[in-house]
């Protein structure tokens, strides 16, 4: 990398706040999916968004790619960096700039924690999209995924949340997309940055729409001999009409680990375990906590537990919380797919995992955000036996698949990033790439942002697919051909 781009990210970032010692950088080879690593060749901390400018404009003049990064936390490897690129991490962006509870918006940098969110506007107000790795994932990268959470299926993911966003370009221009309002005249280009994964620039301000909390909220958790019968008491719930607040699932295994972790006294041998939290006025909840009661009874579940105070309902979404980390208590590696199925399908794709995990012969848990029929199976394996790693993602794999056969998506809210752009071609057709293609060129024309992923073949900007057509404004007279 040129001697000179270094000076310029030094004079960006300060002395302290760039790193291209390799040992150094290997902190920053992965994000939350450990099965792939990049060393980039230099890692900057820009601490106000005038040094991400300078840093994309460095970036820009040397024509060297580059990554952002939130916390890392992410499982699609979308903030894997590039070998010959520039790691913009933005952990240092983290001031809540303003909080408005009268107009329920909050302004802040993209470094800022999803759960300061909920801590700078509590107790009166919450921020809804929370992902289980609240704790240390960022806004930034809640933006850049669309994130969701338990409570997305009452309340919705994170595009419903940003109003507003300030953006550093690829050509390191500053762009105000949306704004504090609801909705603005113009094409919704907020809409469009959320989710685009880092391919479209860089968020160095959020504005969020935070809600009232409900004035109550009662939890409890029903136990079924397997995840089929706790999934026909889900459907039978919202089949009612009630819109529970949350409604996670998980089965035998995860529950295992689970509770080798948070210890909540939970069955071991139970099929599966349903979490249901229902939130909004005391007089309506009292009447609506005990139809779900009653339905998770009819539906045959061995056991219904009510959380009889916040500490208890603290320790059931401890359990369902620590699934994913405490996978280590069983397996000593494990891969974290996401995939959405309509929630009618849940019996029958179960038995299907259960299925490809037998041939494979592989372990595969289950925890999922059941109202939305966004599963997360976890294909436990062993990385020092030989073979096993390939076997697992393989099996990972035609999990994917099996969800898209059955009218699903390859992703819920952990973005496609660098693992899941293979099957992109299973959910969209040439000309739907080709259209995703020219929306990110339009951003990003030199493709500098996050080069790799999301699209399944690395297309040039202006490449287009089939034999060259002439645009009818060329045939008028009106545009010409560069
Ligand atoms: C234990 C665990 C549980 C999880 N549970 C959930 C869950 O329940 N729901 C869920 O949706 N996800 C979950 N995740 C996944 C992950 O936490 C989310 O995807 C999260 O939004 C990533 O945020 P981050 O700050 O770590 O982003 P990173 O991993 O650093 O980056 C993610 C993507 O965002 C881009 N990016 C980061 N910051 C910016 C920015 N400022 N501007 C533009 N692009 C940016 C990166 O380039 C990358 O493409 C979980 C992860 C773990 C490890």
């Amino acid at each position: 990398m040129d001697r000179s781009l270094i000076a310029e990210l030094r004079a960006a970032c300060g002395e302290e706040h760039i790193l291209v010692d390799r040992h150094a950088l290997r902190a920053y080879e992965s994000d939350g999916l450990l099965q792939y690593a990049v060393v980039p060749r230099a890692a900057v901390l820009p601490g106000s968004a005038e040094a991400v400018v300078a840093v994309v404009r460095a970036c820009r003049d040397h024509g060297v790619p580059w990554v952002a990064r939130g916390s890392g936390s992410g499982l699609s490897g979308g903030a894997l960096p590039v070998a010959e690129g520039v790691l913009i991490v933005l952990s240092r962006l983290r001031r809540i700039l303003e909080v408005d509870l009268e107009d329920q918006r909050v302004v802040c940098e993209p470094g800022v924690t999803n759960v300061a969110i909920s801590a700078a506007v509590g107790p009166t107000h919450f921020y809804p999209p929370d992902p289980s790795s609240q704790i240390v994932c960022s806004i930034g990268g809640n933006v850049a995924e669309n994130s969701g959470g338990a409570h997305c299926f009452k309340y919705g993911f994170t595009t419903n949340y940003v109003t507003g966003l300030e953006v550093v370009l690829p050509d390191a221009t500053v762009v105000q997309l949306g704004g504090r309002e609801a909705d603005l005249p113009g094409y919704d280009l907020h809409g469009v940055f959320v989710g685009s994964e880092g391919t479209l620039g860089i968020a160095t301000k959020v504005t969020l729409r935070v809600v009232p909390a409900p004035e109550s909220v009662r939890t409890l958790v029903a136990f079924f001999d397997s995840p089929a019968a706790a999934g026909q008491a889900v459907s039978e719930i919202v089949a009612a009409g009630v819109v529970p607040g949350a409604i996670e699932l998980m089965d035998r295994l995860s529950i295992d680990a689970s509770e080798q972790m948070a210890a909540a006294g939970w069955p071991r041998d139970a099929g599966a375990a349903l979490l249901v939290e229902l939130d909004g006025p005391a007089s309506e909840l009292e009447a609506r906590f005990g139809e779900v009661t009653s339905i998770c009874e009819l539906a045959r579940s061995r056991e219904v537990r009510v959380a009889r105070d916040a500490a208890e309902r603290d320790v059931f979404w401890k359990m369902r919380k620590a699934a994913f980390p405490a996978m280590g208590r069983i397996s000593p590696h494990y891969y974290v797919q996401d995939s959405v199925i309509p929630r009618t399908r849940l019996a029958e794709v179960l038995s299907r995992i259960d299925e490809l995990a037998a041939e494979a012969g592989l372990r595969v848990a289950n925890v999922f955000h059941a109202g939305d029929g966004n599963l997360h199976p976890l294909v436990c394996y062993d990385g020092a036996v030989p073979g096993e790693a390939e076997r697992a993602e393989r099996l990972a794999g035609e999990i994917v698949l099996a969800c898209v056969r059955a009218g699903g998506s390859i992703t819920g809210e952990h973005g496609v990033g660098v693992d899941k752009k293979r099957y992109m071609p299973s959910m969209f057709e040439e000309p739907d790439l080709a259209a995703f293609q020219s929306l990110r060129c339009a951003f990003d024309p030199t493709g500098l942002a996050n080069p790799g992923k999301v699209m399944p073949t690395p297309r040039l900007c202006g490449e287009v697919p089939g034999p060259y057509r002439r645009h009818p404004l060329e045939a008028a007279g009106l545009a010409e051909r560069m």
